[in-house]
């Protein structure tokens, strides 16, 4: 029997019930569409751990009337601090309180859980229609039974449901994406270690409870902040494995951690005990492609751009992908018709398509080198952190690109920052010697 004999037809599908699907079911709901979300898993949730989002996130959280909830809940922090993790010594910072003054909206930190909860409860305020525990396993293009161009989804327990847009948000491991290319997750022999603790495991730790400190190191970094108010402490551990490096299958494993960061200085150190060792999480993205969009299917977070953490932007991203895609269905002011919903899709997924590709894959490209940046040794470490000492702390250069307004064409993607100056750097005598 199709899913969709009982309820009715919606609009829009949407397959997967993460930050990006259900921003999305937000997005496309509050422009007048009928959405169905349907998500794999019996509930709703995200992993325990931190999140940070940036001004071209939190400026859409704000349209989206959540914002002032999203900051009940997490935490502005005063600063962005870059340290080097061998020595502890501070590299650059970015001033959170200008930075906000700069993009009009704030930087902050959030439990997972907690900005995955305000969306999923606006989904439901606005009467999406949430299903749990059904898998998409296959997509299909077809005119719907009301003459309409649309598309098919079917589920592994062999039910279907169509309507006349399926967005698939399934994350790294799309099914929806082999639709549109062949490929597979890219490892990159990183893996990331989390742990979220209560705030007074670490008071005794020398530790900031308002910045976001990075310490960045040969093959290695460490991130900390504070989280749910300051009432919680967020430490994210990742390192490059050896075990991945040489081809074997169980990699990433918990005694490979501590000696990841074996010689890194004493504030990483006191914070390695605090890591969850009971689960951990291999870094892997996929290269860009330039079209997310087949027919009436399309692809929307990390389905579609996977990154590797660096630039703290795939949930950003996500949400950034389905603010632009209901932007584009307002554009165009439709009005329901007896067939549906009124909406020229063809021409919005071109829009959509048009603009966010691009600028997802400027992200993932750049976060890419921004990994290989952090995890420098020897001398190109010494450049960096020379590069790095030298800015000005108010130097917007390296993120006007990305924290201001979302581009909703073309035109309006600003041109990517330049390129890092590493190799013009010559190092002083005195730091190249050791
Ligand atoms: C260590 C780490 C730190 C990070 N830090 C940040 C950060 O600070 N800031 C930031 O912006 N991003 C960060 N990210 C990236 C961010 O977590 C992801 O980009 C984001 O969560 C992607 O959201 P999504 O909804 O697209 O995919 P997912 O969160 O993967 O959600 C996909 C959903 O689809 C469901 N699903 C999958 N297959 C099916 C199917 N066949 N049928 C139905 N449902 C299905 C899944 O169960 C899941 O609920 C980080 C990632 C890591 C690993």
């Amino acid at each position: 029997m199709s899913t969709n004999d009982r309820v009715g037809t919606p609009d829009a599908i949407i397959i997967g019930g993460g930050i990006g699907g259900l921003s999305a079911a937000v997005a496309l709901t509050r422009r007048g569409i009928r959405v169905r979300l349907y998500e794999k898993a019996h509930e709703f949730g995200e992993v325990g751990a931190g999140l940070q989002i940036a001004p071209n996130c939190t400026r859409i959280l704000h349209e989206y009337g959540l914002l002032e909830e999203v900051k009940s809940l997490g935490v502005l922090p005063e600063a962005m601090v870059m340290k080097d993790a061998t020595d502890g010594s501070e590299l650059t910072r970015l001033d959170l309180d200008d930075l906000e003054r700069t993009y009009g909206f704030p930087y902050m930190v959030i439990h997972r859980s907690d900005l995955h909860r305000t969306i999923l409860r606006e989904a439901e305020r606005l009467g999406v229609d949430l299903r749990t525990g059904l898998a998409a396993t296959a997509y299909e293009n077809r005119t719907l039974a009301t003459g309409v161009p649309g598309a098919r989804v079917t589920f592994a327990d062999g039910t279907s449901d169509e309507a006349e847009v399926v967005i698939a948000a399934d994350g790294l491991h799309s099914v929806a994406r082999r639709l549109l290319v062949d490929d597979e997750p890219v490892s990159s022999a990183y893996v990331a270690y989390r742990g979220a603790v209560p705030i007074e495991s670490v008071r005794s730790h020398d530790v900031s409870e308002t910045e976001v400190v990075v310490y960045v190191g040969p093959r290695c970094h460490f991130v900390q902040y504070p989280l749910r108010g300051g009432e919680m402490f967020n430490q994210v551990a990742v390192f490059e494995s050896d075990k991945a490096l040489r081809g074997e299958e169980d990699w990433g494993t918990p005694d490979e951690l501590d000696d990841a960061f074996d010689g890194m200085c004493d504030q990483v150190q006191q914070g390695l005990p605090l890591m969850w060792r009971d689960k951990w999480w291999r870094m892997f993205d996929r290269d860009p492609i330039e079209t997310w969009v087949h027919g009436r299917i399309a692809l929307l977070g990390d389905a579609a751009h996977p990154p590797l953490q660096y630039m703290a932007q795939g949930a950003v991203m996500a949400i950034e992908d389905g603010w632009v895609l209901g932007e584009h269905v307002a554009a165009q002011g439709a009005a329901r018709t007896a067939t549906g919903s009124g909406v020229d899709w063809d021409a919005a997924l071109a829009a959509y398509d048009a603009v966010r590709p691009e600028h997802c894959h400027r992200v993932v490209t750049t976060a890419r080198s921004w990994g290989e940046l952090w995890h420098l040794d020897g001398v190109p470490r010494r450049q960096r952190n020379q590069v790095l000492r030298e800015r000005d702390t108010y130097d917007y250069t390296y993120t006007d690109w990305i924290y201001g307004r979302t581009a909703l064409t073309p035109g309006q993607e600003p041109p990517p920052y330049p390129t890092f100056p590493l190799a013009s750097v010559a190092v002083r005598e005195e730091l190249s010697g050791v």
